[in-house]
């Protein structure tokens, strides 16, 4: 139990996180008073600024919201929440209107019409984009100018909370240590309302997509302070990072492929014909699957769009072309190097229709929360599509309870670095190597096994350094949760491939819910 003197009210609400969960859900509230927390700059450290594709919505002529959940559930492998599905899909329309008011740029036909993309195992035409992959940073830009000039949201920036504090079983408040002093006695921010948007648990591994923030710590922290977690065995790893050695790995979209660019190895073979009937277009588990495959028999694979897109990369592709150009490559005439990638978490805080939390007033959303829509794997663009409408969802729910008058203090000074701080720690990279290669695209028990004696020996060993256990706590915690959780799941299903138990097993058609143990769990408290 962590205690502290230090105590400052944050307000009526209180957001940890400032990427489109937190900014939506702030943006939604107004104007009733809210404080964000983020421990990066506001405009950094969010994946929602990385997404390349867009968000799914059924708006498109001959589409129809059973259809899009009808998608979802093919992709969900069996672990779909229909109810959620059906909510969230039927949401999509308001919540797309919502951003066009926030005036995102969304690409439009001649008509000015809202131009619909095509992504893998959509059967209609329902991705809402920007400029063709930059949908991510024009949404949270538009947001971002949108929530400077709203006088009821105040943004903390660089502060990392790192505890929820607990009293008489509600969530009370949030914990800001000083990384760079941790003898010191932490900050509290108090509020009525908590609402976790921290984003998801992609960096916990070597090679990610996701920003070096996403370390799952919104997730430890729910899970120390009772709240029930669903689904941690499900990631979803994307096939195609490039792999230039750069951390975060820059993603080059499934719509490469959509446009006819194919994989093919060191050896010049286009090897996803024989593994499954739709090729280079197959389920994104199953290409990552076939890639790790190559590159563990030794074999470097490439993604090949000389062809298919050529000198319109510029055009048509700006950030992949981006990435590529700094890494020496040019697209429109080299291979592009590729590896699987951690990229997505369909597990998370389990939430209900309102995103409330199994602990009084706590609330999550976005990315941390596991609302059992994307079941054992998401179908691409319905994450930014949930994000968007589980933040007004939460954001509803708080509303129809009264405001506490609570005047904030001053804003505590910023403490930025902590994430760089996470990652400079060889613990931290020991960490990540052994979820690469134990609980990654492929998993069996012998190698999950190999993880938990991992974790348990690299906590030990953090905690022969003062500080540095604490810091690294909730790593650990997420870690393991995602571990446990894929060794209890004794089959293979979506995201989740055991080597040992390589079909879906009936016994197992169902969500798997945790909570930890009492003495598994931490939680802190304000003097008085
Ligand atoms: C490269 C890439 C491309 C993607 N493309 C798509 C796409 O096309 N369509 C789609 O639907 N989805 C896509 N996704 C997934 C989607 O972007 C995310 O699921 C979604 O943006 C998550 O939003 P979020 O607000 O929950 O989290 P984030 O946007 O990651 O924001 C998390 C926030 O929490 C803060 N934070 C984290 N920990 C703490 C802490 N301890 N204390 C304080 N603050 C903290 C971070 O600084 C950040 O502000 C993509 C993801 C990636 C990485």
């Amino acid at each position: 139990m962590i205690a502290t003197d230090n105590v400052l009210d944050a307000g009526d609400v209180l957001i940890v996180g400032a990427g489109l969960a937190g900014l939506f859900a702030a943006l939604k509230l107004s104007p009733r008073p809210v404080t964000v927390l983020a421990n990066a700059p506001l405009g950094a450290g969010a994946a929602s600024a990385w997404a390349q594709g867009g968000i799914a919505a059924a708006i498109g002529e001959g589409d129809c919201i059973e259809d899009h959940v009808a998608d979802t559930i093919a992709a969900g492998a069996g672990l779909v929440d229909a109810h959620m599905a059906q909510l969230i899909a039927s949401e999509a329309p308001a919540r797309i209107e919502d951003l066009v008011k926030l005036a995102v740029p969304f690409d439009r036909d001649v008509h000015g019409a809202l131009a619909l993309g095509r992504e893998g195992a959509h059967h209609q035409n329902r991705i809402v984009r920007v400029s063709g992959d930059r949908a991510g940073a024009a949404i949270m830009a538009a947001l971002r100018a949108r929530v400077i000039k709203t006088p009821s949201i105040r943004v903390l920036a660089g502060l990392s909370a790192d505890t929820l504090a607990v009293k008489e079983g509600r969530v009370i408040g949030v914990f800001v240590p000083n990384w760079a002093a941790p003898h010191e006695a932490p900050l509290m921010l108090r509020a009525r309302h908590i609402i976790l948007a921290t984003g998801g648990i992609g960096a916990l591994y070597r090679v990610t997509t996701n920003p070096r923030e996403a370390l799952g710590e919104g997730l430890a922290m729910a899970a120390r302070a009772g709240a029930a977690i669903a689904d941690a065995e499900f990631v979803q790893f994307h096939p195609t990072a490039i792999d230039v050695g750069r951390d975060p790995a820059p993603l080059a979209s499934e719509a490469l492929r959509g446009e006819g660019a194919f994989l093919v190895n060191d050896q010049g073979a286009r090897f996803m014909a024989d593994v499954h009937p739709m090729g280079d277009l197959a389920p994104r588990d199953i290409v990552s699957r076939a890639i790790h495959g190559e590159r563990s028999a030794g074999r470097k694979v490439f993604l090949d769009a000389r062809d298919a897109i050529g000198a319109e990369f510029p055009t048509r592709f700006p950030t992949i072309t981006k990435a590529c150009v700094e890494a020496g490559i040019d697209p429109a005439t080299d291979l592009i190097p590729v590896a699987p990638a951690a990229h997505y978490h369909m597990g998370g805080v389990a939430t209900d229709q309102a995103g409330r939390s199994t602990v009084p007033g706590l609330w999550a959303c976005g990315e941390v929360a596991s609302t059992g829509m994307h079941g054992a794997n998401r179908l691409a663009s319905n994450s930014l599509l949930e994000t968007v409408v589980m933040a007004a969802k939460v954001a509803e729910d708080i509303d129809g309870a009264a405001v506490h008058a609570i005047s904030p203090d001053p804003a505590p000074a910023p403490r930025y670095g902590h994430a760089d701080a996470l990652m400079g720690s060889a613990i931290t990279q020991s960490l990540r190597v052994t979820m690469d290669a134990n609980v990654g695209v492929i998993r069996s028990a012998a190698s999950l096994n190999a993880a938990l004696a991992d974790i348990a020996e690299l906590e030990d060993k953090a905690s022969a350094t003062p500080g540095t256990a604490a810091a690294l706590a909730n790593l650990f915690t997420t870690a393991r949760l995602i571990t446990e959780a894929a060794l209890a799941r004794q089959e293979s299903r979506g995201g989740h491939y055991r080597a040992d138990f390589p079909e879906a097993r009936p016994e197992f058609a169902h969500r798997m819910i945790r909570t930890l143990s009492a003495d598994e769990q931490l939680m802190g408290t304000a003097h008085g």
